[in-house]
């Protein structure tokens, strides 16, 4: 790692996270640790080739970092306090904004405080992106922790072509009119040239709501907005709006898979779990918007009526600690930890528990094991934006094997219409699909697995940057 030069940078990714996390040792010294996501892989050739830079913070409270330089991409931290990480990210990001826009599956709630933080944070991202970006330069701004981004960047750098995407899904219009802010937020997104989603009805939503809450008001000064379909017309600035379906790295995964190591893992998985005649999978952050009590009522109630066999189905679920210090999800923990207890409790024999619940992250290369192992991935989520647990899924079934059981109301379900598709409130209905899926005839399964295949690999993630990057307008001159 090396410091930074005078020069900007004329492509800039700005995210809360930076790719790496600072992480703070017992011995008081500090060290980065790579957490490669799938939008570093998909922007990697991006960023290296064209003097790129990701602005973002390093992932603990307090800490003052310098700028830095690592394989040719400059790395700008920006340092939040504690009160900030509380206020900004855990209260309005994920205790406001979160729930909020996964159609308020828990009650979102408002506090000024956690406003003001939101605001002062997002300036701070401003400033420095402001600061390190050369003339002309590209900047992409992600998701919801960062919605005012934009207009607060086009204020100070005029010059900068901004792209803003929503990792998450993009409410319904009465549940967006809740949010005191609404209108700073739609003001904030504005101040973008391309405003991405991952479903045209997002962008729809989204529409409505400039003409709405920005076009019709009466304020002194107030510039014209007018919008026709897909596009923003603010004063005599243009802001595209559209629909860009994020994804994997589908190749990659399918070579993992592929790997001979890994797929002894998955034979050996399939051991320590006593060989069951069928392994359903669950994958997710513990998070209640993802439905992991819903698949469990669901077994639950299939081994309750007799419908599936405890010694011959086996279930694991892993589940990626998440968000510990926000209440609602202290509180879903208890639940379904005491959902796996019950079925365990009343199903199991000693040395066989049907539920093995994991809350521990695991790595790609043993997740990618667990979904080879695995016959039947269940994705039930109550909103999820895109959900890529049920790509990868598909990514790594290159045998045409296993099955998957996804929650109509992700948004993959509008690409994988192959997969058993249920909606997730709909009790009989997810029991139906699990025993479908359990009992699957292979060469239906192959037919299914094949078609899922075509669309997960042809649509990768590099597709996705591309598409973004293309309509932005900068795919040329970058
Ligand atoms: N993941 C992981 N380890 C785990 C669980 C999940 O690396 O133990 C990864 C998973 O492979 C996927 C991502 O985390 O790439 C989760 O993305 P998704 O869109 O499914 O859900 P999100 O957590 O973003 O809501």
């Amino acid at each position: 790692m090396s410091s930074i030069g005078e020069n900007g940078a004329d492509f800039l990714v700005v995210a809360n996270r930076l790719p790496v996390d600072l992480e703070r040792l017992p011995d008081g010294t500090q060290r980065w640790k790579h957490s490669p996501g799938g939008l570093v892989t998909a922007l990697e050739p991006f960023l290296r080739t064209h003097s790129g830079a990701w602005v973002g913070w390093p992932g603990i409270a307090d800490a003052e970092v310098d700028a830095f330089e690592e394989d040719g991409l400059q790395l700008h931290p920006v340092a939040l306090s504690a009160s900030e990480v509380a206020d900004y990210y855990e209260g309005f990001s994920n205790g406001t904004l979160w729930p909020l826009y996964h159609d308020v599956v828990a009650p979102p709630a408002f506090h000024r405080r956690w406003w003001n933080a939101y605001v002062r944070v997002n300036q701070r991202f401003a400033d420095v992106t402001a600061k390190v970006a050369a003339q002309g330069a590209t900047v992409w701004v992600q998701d919801y922790q960062l919605q005012l981004v934009p207009a607060m960047l086009r204020e100070l750098r005029p010059d900068l072509r901004i792209g803003f995407f929503l990792h998450i899904p993009f409410p319904p219009v009465e549940l967006f009119m809740q949010l005191p802010w609404r209108t700073e937020i739609i003001r904030g997104l504005l101040g973008a040239d391309l405003v991405g989603f991952h479903r045209p009805g997002g962008a729809q939503n989204f529409l409505w709501l400039a003409r709405r809450l920005v076009g019709l008001e009466p304020s002194r000064g107030a510039v014209g907005v007018r919008t026709r379909p897909g596009v923003v017309q603010v004063g005599d600035r243009t802001v595209r709006v559209g629909a860009f379906p994020i994804s994997i790295d589908s190749a990659g995964l399918d070579a993992l898979a592929r790997d001979k190591e890994v797929q002894k893992h998955a034979k050996q998985i399939r051991e320590d779990l006593g060989n069951p005649k069928k392994i359903l999978l669950g994958v997710d952050r513990l998070d209640y918007t993802k439905g992991i009590d819903v698949r469990l009522r669901a077994l639950h109630e299939l081994l309750a009526d007799g419908r599936v066999n405890p010694g011959e189905v086996t279930m694991v679920q892993l589940a990626t600690p998440s968000r510990e210090r926000v209440e609602h999800y202290k509180q879903m923990r208890g639940e379904i930890e005491q959902a796996v207890g019950r079925i365990n409790g009343e199903f199991s024999t000693v040395g066989h528990p049907v539920v093995h619940y994991l809350h521990q992250s695991v790595n790609r290369r043993e997740l990618t094991a667990f979904m080879t192992a695995a016959d039947v991935m269940v994705v039930t989520p109550v909103r999820d934006g895109m959900n890529l647990v049920c790509k990868e899924y598909v990514a790594t079934r290159y045998d045409l094997g296993g099955a998957l059981v996804l929650s109509e109301f992700a948004g993959a379900a509008a690409e994988l219409t192959s997969a058993f598709l249920v909606n997730p409130h709909d009790l009989d209905g997810v029991k139906n699909a699990l025993e479908a899926a359990l009992t699957l005839d292979p060469a239906e399964g192959r037919r299914r697995m094949r078609a899922l295949r075509r669309q997960v690999l042809t649509h990768d993630v590099d597709r996705w940057a591309r598409s973004f990057l293309d309509a932005l307008g900068t795919q040329s001159t970058i």
